[in-house]
């Protein structure tokens, strides 16, 4: 299933928009060497990205060298929440490294502790304490450990279960793509730990039955009971399509992990600071759960993440046993508490919910347009849109790869993540897009539907 973009340069229509502006070639010749140079240099795992080379970004809007500028609908990979490049996000970044202080663990720094303070300040309670970890994925592992260490704690060894959810992505390291959900991408691990168990999505596409009781019933299946479980795990929307499980099935999980002792993990990593409408994605579900992932969003930027949680929860691992070298960095906390002031001071969780209700408006005419497209999913300033064969829910990521190309052709950026046969156009842009952008670039999204599905249907008569 593997996708690569073809690297000869085609003349494509010039665009000239106030937002959009293409007026090379595609992919820009001149930006051959770099491409290049990549292909040669890392592993073929890196390819499948879209030969746009960025320059420079700035709110939402990315530029290559060549002039070429876009209205950006990936944010990075939804990290550029504040919005790319914002001043003062870069004024926070070069005032601390000309502060001096570019690194300093395992020692404290004020700035650590301030932005500890901040995430707890905006966290409910009973989320008061934070560890700060590099990546997304570092979190998830994080929480498999306190979820097992809880676990035993409190029922023994045989209470070491992590339930995650089929379909889910978790990150790429070893406990976190056992978390996950999706074969293809574990099968290189072929010991499977037991101890992790998948059971299906209540996302009413692809899993009908979105009741709490089959939950119950597929964990019965798998023979887990909940004396066996540590910790139950998902991404509060899944990532590969912006699927949300209904309210109250997730009230009644909550409920039934509170009555057995079993954590609550929301990995966060993509819904978190504004991102779904809401600061916290699981204010949609009206509960609060034990552990939170949080990564990409969380600076706008440099690499940071946090996982925070119960305070008996995080306090289970002694004094220098749960650390990790770049915890704190103070450039990166830097970055972080200017993005999180951002997302604060400009309320950009109103502006998803806003401009989200107009994205979503748009994506739902443009389903009643094409029967290729089976289901369109997400929340604020998330959407996914999953290509089908018509009248099937069978996934056709071949046209998922045409309408993202075309699209970038017309200056809109975008990406199809891995998982469901790359089939799931993704839409997240940065939450300080405006409506005019979001008009813009949903008409540009439509035209390039539209020439691919024709294209299609073309070849086929
Ligand atoms: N969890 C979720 C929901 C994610 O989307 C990702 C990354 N796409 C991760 C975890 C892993 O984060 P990272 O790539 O920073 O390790």
């Amino acid at each position: 299933m593997a996708r690569e973009y073809d690297l000869t340069p085609r003349p494509v229509p010039r665009i000239e928009t106030p937002l959009r502006r293409i007026v090379t070639d595609f992919p820009v010749p001149e930006s051959l060497p770099v491409l290049e140079a990549l292909h040669r240099w890392e592993p073929q795992s890196m390819r499948g990205q879209p030969p746009v080379v960025w320059e420079r970004a700035e709110g939402f809007q990315v530029y290559d060298a060549w002039g070429n500028r876009w209205i950006d609908w990936s944010s990075g990979v939804l990290i550029t929440n504040a919005g790319h490049g914002r001043r003062e996000i870069i004024e926070a970044i070069t005032g601390q490294a000309h502060a001096q202080l570019l690194t300093n663990y395992c020692f404290p720094s004020r700035i650590r502790a301030r932005l500890v303070e901040r995430l707890a300040e905006l966290s409910p309670e009973p989320l008061k304490k934070v560890f700060l970890l590099t990546t997304g994925s570092e979190t998830v592992e994080c929480a498999i450990k306190l979820c097992r260490t809880y676990g035993v704690k409190v029922g023994g060894r045989a209470k070491h279960v992590i339930v995650s959810f089929e379909n889910a992505f978790h990150g790429r390291t070893l406990g976190a793509q056992q978390a996950g959900g999706i074969p293809a991408l574990k099968e290189w691990i072929v010991n499977l730990d037991p101890g992790f168990v998948q059971v299906p999505f209540p996302d009413g596409f692809r899993t009908t039955d979105t009741s709490f009781d089959y939950f119950l019933e597929c964990l019965d299946e798998r023979g887990v009971e909940p004396a066996n479980i540590a910790g139950v795990m998902l991404e509060t929307y899944q990532g590969g399509n912006a699927a949300f499980a209904p309210r109250a099935y997730m009230q009644a999980l909550r409920e039934w992990c509170s009555g057995h002792d079993i954590l609550l993990v929301l990995d966060e990593v993509q819904a978190g600071f504004g991102r779904t409408g809401t600061l916290w994605g699981f204010e949609h579900y009206g509960i609060v759960p034990d552990l939170v992932c949080w990564g990409k969003g969380i600076s706008s930027s440099l690499p940071i993440s946090a996982i925070v949680g119960r305070p008996d929860v995080m306090d289970l691992h002694p004094p220098g046993s749960m650390t990790s070298t770049h915890t704190g960095n103070p450039v990166c906390c830097a970055a972080a508490l200017a993005s999180i002031e951002l997302v604060i001071r400009e309320n950009l969780a109103e502006n998803a919910r806003r401009m989200g209700e107009l994205l979503h408006q748009r994506l739902q005419a443009m389903k009643l347009r094409f029967a290729e497209i089976g289901w369109v999913d997400g929340k604020g300033l998330v959407a996914a849109v999953m290509c089908v064969k018509p009248g099937t829910k069978e996934p056709d990521g071949d046209l998922a790869w045409d309408v993202v190309r075309r699209s970038i052709e017309k200056g809109v950026l975008m990406f199809s993540p891995v998982g469901l046969g790359g089939a799931s156009i993704k839409i997240c842009p940065p939450l300080v897009i405006t409506e005019e952008a979001v008009l813009e670039s949903t008409e540009a999204f439509e035209e390039a539907f539209a020439e691919a599905v024709a294209q299609r249907k073309g070849a086929a008569a």
